[in-house]
């Protein structure tokens, strides 16, 4: 059974085409630039050349014809068919609190998706868009949605309530809902196999280190408190984002300062975290050469970052009652055995220590780096979001095949 997955974003659309009786990729690739004269293709078919096209892609539309039609090409595709693409699944950033379960969509979805809109005004509407736009290019081919927020739906009115008065959560849905759900839930699965347990005997920590960052605690199978909040900006220090805030610091920006809302918001969201604190980059392969040429700025990012981190790590044992398991994941957490070192650093007392040798030999790469005395598994997992979308994908394509249903 081969699935499609796709993640539409505002300006690009990435996509993998999975088999799912072995869970290989057929073929992935991205389309960037969407709205541009100079679009760009990228294309990864398994065993043949990998392709790379500039080229006008005005709209979503059409950037999921070309992506349809790439993996037809007689000479760059994958498939000979349209027919052999069983179904679609689509990441959708927000599900509210009508999703704590990936949906096969129908009309009713759709709206309750388009509801949405207003919680997660940067991504669901670039999501729908997709799901309308291979609908008419697919017809007949089941889609379903999986949500970053429907993992955390399990999370206790104490962790995703704030401290507001309670109209504001029952008139404007403002509660935490928390994102990348579909990451915490694989690397969560993953450690469990690795350590050999079942899912809900474990206290595992995931922090799931991106451009954007966030951290969940998951007891016994299920996320009962994670960093982001009502919406992604929450929690964790990120490559552009700030995380955790004062909030009387925007009422003192727009009153003393006098910024407009429009200013504040790109400050907080594109401007700050590790880019607004070292001047340098949002990228954390420059502030690391930075440190190590001896950047003062550098250094202070990437302190703010890591102490941010322990004190979640801290902070989730805590809730938890201790962890069975740390997790890193994502382009920080597998690449950057500096940060998973200082956000361990001094955790001994909870029996979390990482063996230095093997967090430095692990790099982009599946590994175990605690330390034999710890306590605590220490383990470094590449995520796989897509593979999960499509595995609840097939899920429920099965589910709806089996007579009676
Ligand atoms: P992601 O959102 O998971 O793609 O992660 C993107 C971020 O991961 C980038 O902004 C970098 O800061 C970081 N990153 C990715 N690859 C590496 C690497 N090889 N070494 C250090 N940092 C990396």
């Amino acid at each position: 059974m081969k699935i499609l997955v796709l993640n539409c974003g505002s300006s690009s659309i990435k996509y993998k085409l999975i088999e799912i009786d072995n869970e290989s990729i057929i073929a992935s690739g991205k389309i960037e630039r969407i709205g541009m004269h100079d679009g760009i293709l990228s294309h990864h078919p398994s065993g043949k050349e990998h392709i790379k096209k500039v080229m006008e892609i005005l709209n979503h539309g059409k950037a999921i014809k070309i992506m349809v039609d790439t993996l037809l090409d007689p000479e760059h595709g994958v498939i000979k068919d349209k027919k052999e693409i069983t179904a679609v699944g689509h990441r959708v950033v927000h599900g509210g609190e009508k999703f704590a379960k990936s949906s096969l969509i129908t009309d009713e979805v759709k709206a309750d998706i388009k509801d949405c809109f207003d919680l997660a005004p940067l991504h669901n509407h670039h999501n729908f868009s997709g799901i309308e736009a291979i609908e008419k290019i697919l017809p007949g081919v089941p889609h379903v949605a999986v949500f970053d927020t429907s993992f955390h739906q399990t999370m206790p009115p104490h962790s995703y309530i704030y401290a507001l008065p309670y109209a504001e959560y029952q008139k404007y849905g403002v509660r935490r809902y928390g994102f990348h759900g579909t990451s915490h839930r694989y690397v969560a699965q993953k450690a469990a196999e690795l350590v050999k347990k079942p899912l809900n005997e474990l206290k595992i920590i995931t922090c799931h280190l991106g451009n954007g960052c966030s951290i969940t605690a998951i007891d016994k199978s299920k996320s009962i408190d994670t960093s982001m909040g009502f919406t992604p900006l929450e929690g964790l220090v990120m490559g552009t984002r700030c995380g955790d805030l004062d909030p009387a610091i925007v009422i003192h920006l727009i009153s003393r300062a006098g910024l407009p809302l429009t200013e504040i918001d790109a400050m907080l969201n594109k401007h700050s975290g590790l880019d607004g604190i070292s001047g340098i980059s949002n990228d954390m392969r420059e502030i690391i050469q930075e440190v190590d040429n001896g950047n003062k700025r550098a250094q202070l990012a990437l302190d703010i970052f890591t102490y941010r981190l322990k004190k979640y790590i801290a902070a989730y044992a805590g809730a938890m009652g201790g962890t069975d398991i740390i997790v890193f994941t994502a382009g920080i957490g597998e690449n950057v055995p500096k940060v998973r070192e200082q956000s361990c650093e001094n955790l001994e007392f909870m029996g979390i220590k990482i063996d230095k040798n093997k967090n430095e030999q692990t790099i982009a790469k599946q590994g175990e780096i605690s330390d034999s005395s710890s306590k605590v598994k220490i383990f470094c997992i590449p995520t796989n979001e897509e593979l999960i979308i499509a595995r609840d994908t097939a899920k429920i394509i099965k589910e709806r095949e089996k007579p009676g249903v």
